[in-house]
């Protein structure tokens, strides 16, 4: 916990940064190094990266600590400005799907079809089954929609609807069709998760990545735990950058917005522990517990969604392995809002905030949270390094 010094008088600062994610630091980085403007960047959690944070466990293993987070990007922009912090380990991120007893190949491939008729096939053959099955629906207005247009029912309903249910509490029908949309479906062999054309983590972890940008950055200074309503006694600012949800920083005047959050179960086995349960001939390979680097789970009689093992990311070389299972769960029992729920009522508050957003002249809202609004990492490095060139910095050199 930071020491408070009590001063009489607020000590004034160029920039406050609230959150120490992605948004928050690149920002702070940029106004810094860019603008040669004097930062504090704060977070009511006790470390760096956000929601990227990871770490090594009591096993020895690097994981991260809220949920997997793969990164990937079709942006040369974003690649280059963070290489110049970390190098790169390429992935080739796989995953399974779990259902009626078996490991199936995911997203749905060449394989997958073959798996469910027990035999070879051809890419030819999988279309035309598709083509048999799928409902024509020219214009797709929800998540059920998007995936029966294009597979059908049978496997909609093994490797979406459950999931979905579990994940969202709500059924594919409620949901934008963004939401399972996001999920490839392929007719040939491809069975890799993303579509981006890189695809990597940061060699040394995304904790890593965040010290090397503050290392970089003498200007730019970090109190952890330490909340907004906190740092307000003790700075006056001339720009607050807001990376938090944007329902709180209104103290919800126009209602709660909704959120999803999650929570973990993790697990860690020794080489030996591996070995006694015959992971091996589950895994594929000795050293790891489970057969791919992420494996769902949609059954509906199943609590968890999936069970991540990133050691098959992180090529890590360590002997034990560290798994975490998922449990959706309400933002009222972990108080963590991961997800916006992208549904047409929660638009319909968010325009309000928005509105409230754009009549603040000195706060810049940035990122996920404050944009209520499902961003990878990339495209919210993306989000900062624009704002900063279109917005603050050109703000800044007009005061
Ligand atoms: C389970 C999960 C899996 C994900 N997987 C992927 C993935 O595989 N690939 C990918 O690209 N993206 C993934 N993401 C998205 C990724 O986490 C976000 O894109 C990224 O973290 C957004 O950065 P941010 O800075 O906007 O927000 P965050 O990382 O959430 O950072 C915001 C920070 O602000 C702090 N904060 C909020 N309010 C206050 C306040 N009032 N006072 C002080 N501090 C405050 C919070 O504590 C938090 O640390 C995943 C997200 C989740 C939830």
């Amino acid at each position: 916990m930071i020491e408070w010094i009590e001063l009489s008088v607020k000590e004034h600062i160029d920039c406050l940064v609230v959150g120490a994610g992605f948004a928050g630091v690149v920002m702070a980085e940029r106004l810094a190094n860019a603008s040669g403007k004097r930062c504090v960047v704060i977070d009511q959690r006790e470390h760096l990266a956000g929601n990227a944070h990871d770490f090594v466990d009591d096993a020895g293993v690097l994981v991260h600590s809220y949920g997997p987070h793969y990164f990937r990007t079709n942006s040369g922009m974003v690649r280059d400005y963070l290489s110049r912090f970390t190098t790169w380990h390429p992935v080739d991120y796989q995953i399974k799907s779990y259902a009626d007893g078996q490991f199936w190949s995911f997203p749905i491939n060449l394989n997958t079809y073959e798996e469910m008729v027990g035999r070879p096939s051809t890419e030819e053959e999988f279309k035309s089954y598709l083509e048999s099955v799928r409902l024509p629906i020219a214009e797709p207005a929800n998540s059920e929609e998007v995936i029966i247009s294009q597979v059908g029912k049978e496997l909609y309903e093994r490797f979406f609807e459950g999931y979905t249910l579990k994940q969202w509490k709500r059924h594919p029908k409620e949901l934008d069709a963004s939401v399972c949309g996001r999920i490839p479906i392929r007719t040939n062999r491809d069975d890799r998760y993303l579509r981006e054309e890189f695809q990597a983590l940061p060699t040394d972890g995304y904790t890593k990545l965040f010290e090397r940008i503050l290392d970089e950055s003498p200007r730019v200074q970090v109190k952890l735990g330490t909340s907004l309503a906190e740092a307000s006694k003790h700075y006056s600012w001339d720009l607050l950058v807001f990376t938090g949800a944007i329902d709180q920083y209104f103290d919800e005047r126009c209602g709660p917005l909704p959120y999803r959050s999650l929570k973990f179960e993790r697990e860690s086995y020794s080489a030996e522990q591996l070995q006694q349960q015959g992971r091996e001939k589950i895994a594929g390979k000795p050293g790891f517990w489970q057969p791919a680097m992420q494996v769902n789970y949609p059954g509906k009689d199943i609590e968890f969604t999936r069970i991540v093992e990133i050691k098959h990311a992180t090529g890590q070389a360590v002997s034990a392995t560290s798994i975490s299972r998922e449990f959706p769960a309400g933002f009222e029992e972990t108080n963590e809002p991961y997800y916006p729920v992208p549904t047409p009522e929660s638009a319909a508050i968010y325009r309000r905030y928005k509105m409230l957003a754009e009549a603040e002249t000195s706060t810049v809202f940035l990122g996920r949270l404050a944009t209520y609004r499902y961003y990878n990492m990339d495209q919210v490095v993306a989000m900062a390094l624009k704002k900063f060139d279109l917005q603050v910095q050109g703000g800044f050199d007009r005061r």
